[in-house]
């Protein structure tokens, strides 16, 4: 079965009768509906939630909103979406929430509330309620009225309720599921229906201050994809609605993020990659599925997944495994779970295992994430730039010569390193602190001017380097005349006279400008000192890595 689902996925390359996606809306203007279709009731998955939040608060009037558990499996996001409360949960559409306040609330309310907005039929059960399977369907008219009344009337019986769910809305349209929509200013959700066998539609929806509204459908596709097709029909009709950048730094009051991005290969930056899907049943990509087993490649624009995923890098040994989602918006991002994140960081950081170090490690892992993206189109590099992550694996041994799949962290170490996290901490971790670790002040120029003590480390041997000035001429965009390792200010530098002016380089710059050329352990920590030699110079000092925070050495 599972075979003739793979070949049918490959015929289905360029499916008869479905000559690409086609993408229609309908709009909410001053003068009424205007669409390119006609007013018909549609399935809208999805998109049913925030009523199903209101039948809630109708059912349990006064209450604070709940908390739930997603779990793995349970969701459209197969890893799940962890501990969440309403906000979340509508920012990223999470069935697992959203199913049990449906469970939590009389049929009769949820078949009221959905009856009252202009569904054309009661839900038959939880799964109907919040959109699953497509049993209910809604004319788009009435559908954009709806929304345009959550952002303006109050909920009697639950108004904190509501302003949850539009905070949640509010957030999907900038880092959730309609981040497409690229725009500010909109409260936005998406939805994702069954088109046929193979296929699935995409819907999402955009409303904003002025209680103007626009309902887009992609067919075939997703919902994340319709939000991207309706950035387009914003510009169009909404000339003022200001254009995010790509995706612009933004601070996490609450804490890590619930997905995170994670830019691949980024020190590598190969041009082609491939995509297999490594789990036992079809994923979403593009505007299709990639069957069981089945490769393709990920072109720029391209995504695939969520899924057990395996990208490669035709012509190079780049492998890695996720359990997430690709895309590839430039370079190459993986988005995972948070604790997927987590767990990729320890099997890079720890390939030993070193159990003693996880729930710290985990801990600092999460705080570091909690200070907001490092990159402008994701939260983190898999570098240590910001954390070396592997995914699910492979881990390689070189010594060895094997591959292992990087471990899965397990409940109990899950639930330890999110209490430590609370705890005050490290948010950095090194290699090794070579017996001096040292402030983040002193690398990065900011932060802490203390350096956290490593009670396992004294003094320990210097390592020592030798750079090629060929090598430093590719490195540094030409001839390097002199370079010498600085302290001005409190802060390390690497001063380098290449070109007309010297310029003077922090560690992560110089790292990467140097590993790019000779090799990731050419720079292994913020220097000592470098001297000229023939030929070249020399560089020496100790440990491994930035040196700041926990220390992780043997
Ligand atoms: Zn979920
Ligand atoms: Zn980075
Ligand atoms: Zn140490």
């Amino acid at each position: 079965m599972k075979a003739r689902i793979a070949a049918l996925l490959m015929l289905a390359g360029g499916l008869p009768g479905l000559a690409g996606p086609v993408f229609s809306t309908w709009r909410l203007e001053p003068g009424g509906l205007v669409s390119e279709r006609p007013d018909d009731p549609l399935p809208v998955g999805s998109l049913q939630k925030p009523f199903v939040a209101k039948a809630w608060a109708l059912a349990h009037p006064g209450e604070p909103s709940p908390r739930f558990h997603c779990g793995p499996g349970g969701c459209w996001f197969p890893a799940g979406h962890g501990d969440l409360g309403l906000v979340r949960a509508t920012t990223v559409s999470c069935n697992t929430y959203y199913l049990r306040l449906a469970e939590q609330t009389p049929l009769a309310g949820l078949a009221g509330a959905l009856a009252e907005e202009g569904f054309t039929s009661a839900p038959l059960d939880p799964g109907d309620a919040i959109g699953l399977g497509g049993a209910l369907a809604i004319r788009p008219s009435a559908l954009l009225a709806a929304y345009v009344r959550l952002t303006r009337t109050p909920w009697p019986a639950g108004e904190p309720v509501r302003r949850e769910v539009l905070a949640g809305l509010r957030e999907a349209a900038l880092t959730g599921t309609a981040r497409g929509l690229g725009h500010r200013g909109f409260w936005a959700k998406t939805g994702t229906v069954p088109l046929d066998a193979l296929h699935t539609t995409g819907l999402a929806l955009a409303v904003d201050d002025a209680g103007w509204a626009i309902l887009g459908r992609l067919e075939p596709g997703t919902g994340r994809e319709a939000a991207q097709a309706l950035a387009a029909a914003l510009d169009r009709y909404r000339p003022g609605a200001p254009r995010l950048a790509a995706a612009p730094p933004r601070a996490w009051p609450a804490g890590p993020p619930a997905l995170v991005r994670v830019r691949l290969f980024e020190l590598l930056g190969p041009r082609r990659f491939q995509v297999r899907n490594l789990g036992p049943d079809p994923v979403p990509c593009g505007g299709g599925f990639l069957g069981a087993g089945a490769a393709m490649e990920l072109r720029p624009g391209g995504r695939a997944g969520p899924g057990l995923l395996e990208v490669t890098a035709p012509g190079t040994p780049l492998v890695r495994r996720i359990q997430g989602e690709l895309t590839r918006p430039g370079e190459v991002v993986a988005m995972v779970p948070l604790r997927e994140y987590v767990s990729g960081v320890l099997a890079g950081e720890l390939p030993h295992g070193s159990p003693g170090l996880q729930v710290e490690l985990g801990a600092a892992v999460l705080r570091f994430l909690a200070r907001g993206p490092r990159h402008p189109d994701a939260e983190v590099c898999d570098s240590t730039h910001c954390a070396h992550f592997v995914g699910r694996g492979p881990l390689l041994d070189w010594k060895q010569g094997t591959q292992t799949p990087a471990p899965v962290l397990a409940d109990a170490a899950w639930t330890a390193i999110q209490a430590a996290a609370r705890q005050p901490g490290p948010e950095h971790w090194t290699a090794h602190c070579g017996g001096r670790p040292l402030s983040a002040r002193f690398v990065w120029g900011e932060g802490d001017d203390q350096a956290r003590p490593c009670l396992r480390h004294g003094p320990a041997p210097p390592w020592t380097r030798t750079w090629r000035a060929a090598d430093l001429a590719r490195a540094f965009g030409g001839p390097v005349r002199n370079l010498a390792v600085t302290t001005d200010g409190g802060v390390w530098g690497l001063r380098v006279w290449a070109g007309a002016a010297p310029r003077t380089l922090r560690f992560d710059l110089a790292h990467r400008l140097i590993a790019g050329v000779l090799g990731w352990d050419a720079l292994p920590s913020p220097a000592d000192s470098v001297t000229a030699v023939p030929g070249g110079f020399r560089v020496q000092g100790v440990g491994a890595g930035h040196r700041v925070g926990l220390c992780l050495g043997d």
